[in-house]
């Protein structure tokens, strides 16, 4: 059988490409958990899959996987030959949940952290040096390490930068601040609403905006008063961000929030230039903002067949739109996360963004309109509102997605599991903000963020992903992360959740498996990520990197000998 397999794969003369001499770990046939593996008995297989040493692909479809013997027997005149000396393949990372047009237009853009509040804000001004005189200075900042806690004030940056509009996003893009311009160009003063759920404009107390805005609608608000972005810029910040995805070891990425920085127009068309141009050669799911796309309750929700006709054809067909991405919430850094019992360090307890029957009524909506939901949700409140709405909705043929789900109990875990639905969580997250969501939360509270092992145990799919650029974002940091974390995770549990769960979660049947047919998206890692202890990752000594990443058998970053 094997024989004639191999006979006829060698008859037709195709450009193989044959990697062997490594660890190839397929991701085929395995279950999420170790813990269920190790329940279904001996021989099942594990969190990893098979473990063999050699795989053979053409273009972009994987053709064999195996030991050297059987795959080398494959390899003709014309094939490519790599010896992996001993470095490991594994499925292309899978990122459901990312902002690659943000992360590539904050590129290169000043980020203001460290430990001083003070030298952070004085740093403001290096970010305008190359700008036109009128230009409008856009930052981020992140206060999660500061020695003062306090968000930048209109009067900070009035100091720092007085002649030219100035917006600084908070790292979550849960809140900004705006110096005196900007609020004057956008139109915004003592006499502007706050807009409930969706916007609050902080004000002192003679009732002047402080600069501070915090809401899903924060960033728009100010944002529509700056010159749009072009689809050229747009396309060049995608193209920026599929380097940094690919250097990552990402060969599927997910823009969960498509419309967030410059709407859902300029950023389709964006889109669809990066994606048709080559620009963007990862595999792409695009999730339009629910808010965005319909943005009253009542309004029609347009299908996903009506989104993909605002793409080029060339793009369309490399495009998936499966989901659509709402807010129940906003964020715990921020004090926007909706919770059941009052922060920590604030008198309140956030709130949600829609009113539980609007949010019921917006999911049904786009529900019969074709898309499966992925709802961000980070307090308790907003995790049990959230699965409250998926309950009452009608059936759907993707599953629903919760965004984050970070803040849970024995009792959330259980209804998640009978749910059905998938938790997109960030273990980075804990590493970038732990001290902070101690101090919101108190200790208990923060003890009860992202079980993950808990998840698993219940049954419950669960996707890495980072929700780049808030923090970095790379793969193997949130393998770090979430070792540090929950050490009763397992490195292949870990290493699924960044493959096969990822792709599950996006509907991909192609992409976080290495199995025949499937699509050649690989990554080469220094070394067997699941040989290595669980303690050597947590300290982060794990002697683990990417080499090579490949997209449909293109490498597409990296390099190693032989491989083109
Ligand atoms: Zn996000």
């Amino acid at each position: 059988m094997r024989d004639r397999r191999a006979a006829r794969l060698r008859a037709m003369t195709h450009r193989y490409t044959v990697l062997h001499g490594g660890t190839v770990l397929t991701f085929e046939g395995a279950l999420p958990t170790d813990a269920a593996s190790r329940a279904a008995g001996a021989g099942a297989p594990d969190a990893a899959g098979r473990r063999v040493t050699a795989i053979c692909y053409a273009h972009d479809r994987i053709l064999a996987v195996g030991i050297d013997e059987e795959i080398l027997a494959l390899a003709g005149p014309d094939s490519h030959v790599v010896d992996l000396r001993g470095r490991t393949v594994l499925p292309g990372f899978v990122e459901p949940h990312a902002h690659p047009y943000w992360e590539g237009l904050v590129t290169g853009m000043r980020l203001l952290a460290g430990r001083e509040r003070r030298a952070a804000i004085r740093a403001l001004p290096g970010g305008a040096e190359h700008l036109e005189p009128d230009a409008w200075l856009v930052a981020r900042y992140d206060p999660t390490g500061w020695d003062l806690p306090d968000d930048p004030t209109r009067d900070d940056l009035d100091r720092a930068v007085p002649d030219r509009p100035v917006l600084l996003a908070h790292v979550s893009g849960h809140a900004i601040t705006a110096n005196s311009l900007a609020l004057a160009l956008a139109g915004l003063d003592r006499a502007s609403p706050d807009i409930r759920g969706r916007m609050v404009i902080e004000r002192d107390e003679a009732g002047e905006p402080t600069g501070i805005l915090r809401g899903p609608d924060a960033w728009d608000r100010i944002a529509a008063s700056m010159p749009a972005l072009t689809p050229a810029e747009g396309r060049a910040a995608l193209a920026r961000a599929a380097a940094r995805l690919a250097a990552d070891g990402v060969t599927s990425v997910a823009d969960a929030d498509v419309g967030s920085t410059a709407g859902v127009a300029a950023e389709l068309a964006a889109w669809g230039q990066a994606i048709a141009s080559g620009a963007m050669p990862l595999a792409v799911a695009l999730m339009p903002g629910l808010a965005r796309i319909a943005p009253g309750v009542g309004d029609a929700v347009p299908s996903p067949a009506d989104i993909a006709a605002a793409l080029p054809e060339a793009a369309r067909t490399r495009v998936r739109l499966s989901h659509v991405k709402l807010k129940a919430d906003g964020a715990l850094t921020t004090h926007t996360a909706w919770l059941r019992a009052p922060y920590e360090d604030a008198p309140h307890a956030g709130g949600p963004v829609h009113d539980p029957d609007m949010l019921a009524e917006r999911i049904r909506r786009a529900v019969k309109a074709g898309w499966g939901i992925a709802t961000h949700a980070i307090g308790d409140a907003a995790v049990a509102a959230v699965l409250e709405a998926y309950a009452a909705a009608p059936a759907s043929t993707c599953p629903h997605r919760l965004e984050h789900a970070m803040l849970l109990d024995e009792d959330l875990v259980a209804r998640l599991a009978a749910s059905g639905v998938t938790a997109v969580v960030q273990p980075e997250f804990l590493a970038w903000a732990g001290p902070t969501y101690r101090a919101r939360l108190g200790e208990e509270r923060a003890a009860r963020l992202l079980p993950f092992a808990a998840l698993l145990a219940a049954g419950i799919p669960m996707p890495f992903s980072s929700d780049r650029p808030v923090v970095p974002g790379a793969p193997l940091d949130g393998v770090r992360a979430a070792l540090r974390h929950d050490p009763a995770l397992s490195v292949a549990e870990a290493v699924h959740a960044w493959t096969a769960a990822g792709a599950a979660a996006l509907g991909d049947d192609d992409a976080g498996r290495l199995e025949v047919g499937r699509r050649s998206d690989l990554v080469i890692l220094s070394r067997d990520p699941t040989a290595v202890p669980t303690a050597a990752w947590a300290r982060g000594d794990d002697g683990v990197a990417v080499v090579a990443t490949i997209v449909g058998g293109r490498l597409v970053a990296g390099q190693l000998e032989g491989l083109t």
